[in-house]
């Protein structure tokens, strides 16, 4: 029987983490009240510090995929609780009638670190439809198409999941949106085929996240950028997963040296809170003219100020350096594996983007993992994903790290097992 991680127990203050209801009583609660669109894990979740996260029983997990990339500083990272409890006593929402401070503190913060200006929405999808629908607005009439990528995830509302270029997140939808087109990934000469005079933009994640951390080989962004500078699309990054210091840089547009027309944020960028927005050109802004868009929570004073003290402790924790250093120390015991563990084929790191790409299903092992209290993602049915917080301690790398590893190497013995097994 492998031994669970050593979680200490829950912060102090909280008796039974501070829940009221066992985790299948919750369950029962979602059985009769919740549309049961997500597949779920039947444990409640209801405390968390930093890369730990306590259920309703009281059980301590290690937490090396927190929040689906939204807990970018990890759970309730204190200075942005302390920003949201000030903010929320003094002033929770405001309309986009009025000036809000915090609006353009945030968008001044992000802006300084990139370029142009920003608009704020809640989430993904709504920041990848917030740039498409940018991109039709700049662009002369006749162009409205735009290419995306196989493997691509840019959300799920009817243009971003459009955009999203894997039949199973269409199957039923039908009919999608018009114009767009998909290219197979790292192939330019086929985006180019696609290209024509009603192209209005290219839209790319920096690199893929759902579609199982895919870097994309040198040269094929900034190929994609000639692309776009030939033709006059505009080239948007959807940096939804990769923005705010995931990449070991503010974006990951830095991280690789190619500077989009629009990029797209959410998830993790206030550090928990429900916010997503768009950066453009300067040039481009006034297209995003009165009237043509807009959000109502978007730009909140919560999320605003959850954003603001989340950029500033990356910045004054110097937490994109650690981001750096965290992505060695996971590549270092990790990528032996390649070697010495015969289901791993290929370990892709880029920041805290971590994927290992098994040649057996994926499933299994995070299940094992959970089992021995560390939690991992797996996606596209083979690939092992951790995306970690950025102030992940060296010693919860280590320890996750050994943990997955034993998982690793038990799926590779049952693997090798199996043909022998006559199962
Ligand atoms: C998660 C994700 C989205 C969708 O975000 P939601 O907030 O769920 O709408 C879009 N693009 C990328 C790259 C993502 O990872």
């Amino acid at each position: 029987m492998p031994a669970t991680l050593d979680a200490p127990a829950p912060p102090s203050g909280s008796s039974r983490s501070g829940s009221s209801l066992s985790s299948a009583e919750t369950a029962q609660l979602f059985d009769r009240a919740v549309i049961p669109n997500y597949p779920r894990l039947p444990i409640s979740l209801v405390k968390g510090e930093g890369s730990r996260v306590w259920d309703a029983e009281g059980r301590g997990y290690l937490d090396l995929f927190p929040g689906w990339g939204c807990n970018l500083l990890g759970y309730s990272p204190p200075r942005v609780v302390q920003a949201i409890q000030e903010q929320a006593g003094r002033l929770i929402h405001v309309p986009n009638t009025w000036l809000i401070e915090e609006q353009a503190a945030f968008a001044d913060f992000l802006t300084q670190r990139s370029f142009g200006k920003a608009f704020f929405c809640n989430s993904g999808a709504e920041a990848c439809e917030a740039a498409l629908k940018l991109a039709r607005l700049h662009t002369p009439e006749e162009k409205y198409r735009v290419i995306t990528f196989e493997k691509g995830f840019h959300g799920r509302t009817m243009a971003a999941v459009t955009a999203t270029a894997q039949p199973k997140y269409h199957a039923g939808l039908g009919p999608l949106m018009p114009g767009f087109r998909y290219a197979p990934l790292n192939d330019l000469d086929a985006v180019r085929a696609l290209m024509d005079d009603e192209t209005a933009a290219i839209m790319i994640e920096p690199v893929q996240g759902e579609g199982g951390v895919n870097v994309h080989p040198p040269g094929f962004l900034q190929g994609l950028r000639d692309l776009c500078d030939e033709t006059g699309a505009l080239l948007i990054f959807d940096e939804v997963q990769t923005g705010m210091g995931r990449t070991g840089e503010w974006f990951a547009s830095q991280t690789f040296g190619v500077q989009p027309d629009i990029f797209t944020l959410a998830k993790g960028v206030a550090g928990g809170v429900a916010c997503g927005g768009i950066v453009c050109r300067d040039e481009i802004a006034p297209s995003l003219r009165p009237g043509m868009h807009a959000s109502t929570f978007g730009g909140n004073p919560l999320a605003m100020a959850a954003g603001l003290a989340t950029g500033r402790t990356i910045e004054e924790e110097g937490l994109l350096e650690h981001c750096r250093d965290m992505a060695e120390r996971f590549r270092e015991q990790l990528e032996p594996l390649i070697a010495s563990n015969p289901i791993v084929e290929a370990v892709r790191v880029c920041g805290m983007m971590i994927g290992v790409q098994l040649t057996v299903p994926a499933g299994p092992v995070q299940d094992a993992c959970l089992e021995r209290g560390l939690i991992i993602n797996s996606t596209q049915g083979s690939v092992v994903r951790l995306l970690p917080a950025l102030n992940v301690a060296p010693a919860d790398v280590d320890e996750g790290c050994a943990v997955l590893i034993d998982c690793l190497s038990d799926a590779a013995d049952q693997a090798g097992d199996a043909p022998e097994g006559g199962e």
